[in-house]
């Protein structure tokens, strides 16, 4: 048994009051993020720097006092101090190259706020849900003794270094039609009235269903990975470099390899399993897996290839092949070095760095 954190997500049906409140929680919370990523903005256009977390908590009590602000002490201060934190992390994200530059909060978008453990959000289809980070106590799956490599694809969503491969459900196809009729109709709606607010939400609902469909294939195929291996070698993926190339675009997001990443690690994490990424610059596909040798004319086109030497390759399980090799070599030299800095450890004290530390995210649920 170990304990883990854990993130489950129930529906709310507010009463009337309730919706109220829960409107004014979005609505300040929009307010004081817009108006602080204002007040960023423009104290960075005039002196090049602009106020940190601490400095605009300051300043958020002074709007508390002011007239015209003043209702923004109908709402719990912890989670507009929060809301100004998330700035504070989408601005240390941007400058780490990690995300881009923050954006404005949108009431059309989904609204959330947060309250201490919990985060209440309201959906474009007028769905209001909790999502509750739970302790909890979990026994985590059997070692299996096996590796894998698994490579992201577009023919098939992956497929691993022994051969298995989970299709891609295309799950848009299935509703891409309908999508399509809804918002055509919804475009020929005049903007604002009734009956565009109402095709609006019809529009909005099978996006939900989109995204669910997507989500639960992502889940199944997560567990069922992590359940069969202990050693997992994926690729780093540059996915938001990718999704600016627009061909592959549509398919890339549709396929979520992003997500699907990010639901294999958390489930590693509470399994005691491990995740090896590979850099995203290293040659899987390119390479043959039994002679080492590169093919620098591989294109996506190309589904099957024979190497100089006269291998034959499947592009995809090549890839899953090298994907392994690349990932267990990583993971002998990282054993290696902990094993080196435990012997040094009797010595000077200091604390042995385990493998599984540089890969594993926290295990908190999406
Ligand atoms: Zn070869």
């Amino acid at each position: 048994m170990k304990i883990i954190h854990r993130t489950y997500k129930f529906e709310l049906l507010p009463n009337k009051e309730q919706k109220t409140l829960l409107g004014k929680h979005f609505g300040c919370v929009r307010y004081v993020y817009n108006h602080f990523l204002n007040e960023r903005k423009e104290q960075y256009q005039s002196d090049k720097k602009s106020d940190n977390y601490y400095a605009q908590a300051k300043t958020l009590t002074e709007l508390k006092k002011k007239e015209d602000t003043v209702w923004l002490k109908e709402v719990n201060s912890q989670t507009l101090q929060f809301a100004l934190r998330s700035l504070d992390t989408a601005y240390v994200n941007f400058f780490r190259g990690n995300a881009q530059f923050p954006q404005f909060k949108s009431k059309r978008k989904k609204n959330s706020f947060t309250v201490p453990q919990h985060t209440i959000s309201k959906t474009p289809t007028g769905k209001y849900f909790v999502s509750i980070l739970t302790e909890q106590e979990y026994e985590p799956s059997k070692k299996t003794g096996k590796s894998v490599g698994i490579d992201l694809g577009l023919k098939d969503f992956a497929i691993t270094s022994d051969g298995i491969k989970y299709k891609n459900n295309r799950y848009t196809k299935r509703y891409e039609r309908q999508l399509k009729k809804a918002q055509q109709h919804l475009s020929r709606k005049a903007k604002g009235s009734n009956m565009f607010e109402k095709q609006k939400r019809k529009v909005a609902r099978i996006h939900e269903k989109i995204a669910n469909t997507r989500q639960d294939v992502l889940h199944k195929v997560s567990k069922d990975i992590v359940s069969n291996y202990d050693v997992i070698c994926l690729e780093d993926l540059n996915v938001k470099g990718m999704i600016k190339n627009r061909k592959l675009s549509k398919h890339i997001a549709d396929a979520s390899w992003g997500t699907f990443v990010r639901f294999v690690e958390y489930k590693a994490n509470w399994n005691d399993k491990t995740v090896i990424k590979i850099g995203r610059f290293y040659p899987s596909s390119k390479t043959c897996n039994v002679c080492g040798y590169i093919n620098q004319d591989l294109n996506l086109s190309i589904r099957n290839w024979i190497c100089v030497n006269g291998h034959k390759l499947d592009r995809d399980l090549n890839a899953s092949i090298n994907i392994l090799k690349e990932g267990l070599k990583i993971y002998g030299e990282e054993l290696a070095i902990t094993k080196v800095e435990e012997k040094s450890d009797v010595s000077n004290n200091a604390h042995p760095v385990k493998p599984e530390a540089h890969h594993i995210a926290s295990g908190v649920c999406g």
